[in-house]
């Protein structure tokens, strides 16, 4: 698939709440359980006269820490194989995990262009919580409220910037 985006992160950043902004649709299930979104899911999203695909890669239940971490390592590898540009989407609200350094960790080593996107920013006070998040070593995290769609435009013209 040419132009694919792929969104990852760990569970309930708000991976298929982006993914339903950005595609226009409802398809991904948005839920508080953690691993509730359990398939990869295909999405075409329109911005300023491009077109690019995005697929939500949040396909886990989570049993255990150890089942949680291979299945994050999975998720990610999968994703870099297959996609031209990645969104690492972190949670404003509850900071850097040891999850999301796992993470960063793997993305750091592709080739891939990623965008670190920090999620939950509702309102200015997050903006500054969110700069905790350079220290991920991914560059600027870009602030968005993927729930209000605030900063979503200006995520998208990076991404097409970056495709
Ligand atoms: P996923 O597991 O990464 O796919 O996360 P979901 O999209 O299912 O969202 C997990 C939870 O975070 C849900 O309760 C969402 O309503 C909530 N959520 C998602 N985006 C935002 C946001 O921008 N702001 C706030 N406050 N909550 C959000
Ligand atoms: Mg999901």
């Amino acid at each position: 698939m040419a132009n694919l985006v792929a969104i990852v992160g760990r569970p309930n950043v708000g991976k298929s709440t982006l993914f339903n902004r950005l595609t226009q649709t409802r398809h991904a299930i948005v839920s508080d359980t953690a691993g509730t979104t359990r398939d990869r899911q295909y999405g075409k999203c329109q911005w300023n006269g491009r077109e690019f695909s995005v697929v939500d890669t949040g396909g886990w239940v989570v049993k255990s820490d150890d089942i949680f971490e291979d299945a994050i390592r999975k998720q990610v590898l999968v994703a870099t194989e297959e996609a031209d540009l990645v969104l690492f989407l972190v949670d404003a609200e509850t900071g850097v995990t040891d999850w999301d350094e796992d993470v960063a960790m793997i993305l750091r080593r592709t080739k891939l262009p990623v965008i670190l996107v920090a999620n939950k920013v509702d309102n200015s006070g997050e903006y500054y919580q969110a700069a905790e998040f350079y220290k991920l070593g991914l560059g600027d995290p870009i602030c968005i409220s993927a729930a209000t769609g605030g900063g979503t435009g200006d995520l998208l013209d990076l991404v097409l910037e970056k495709l």
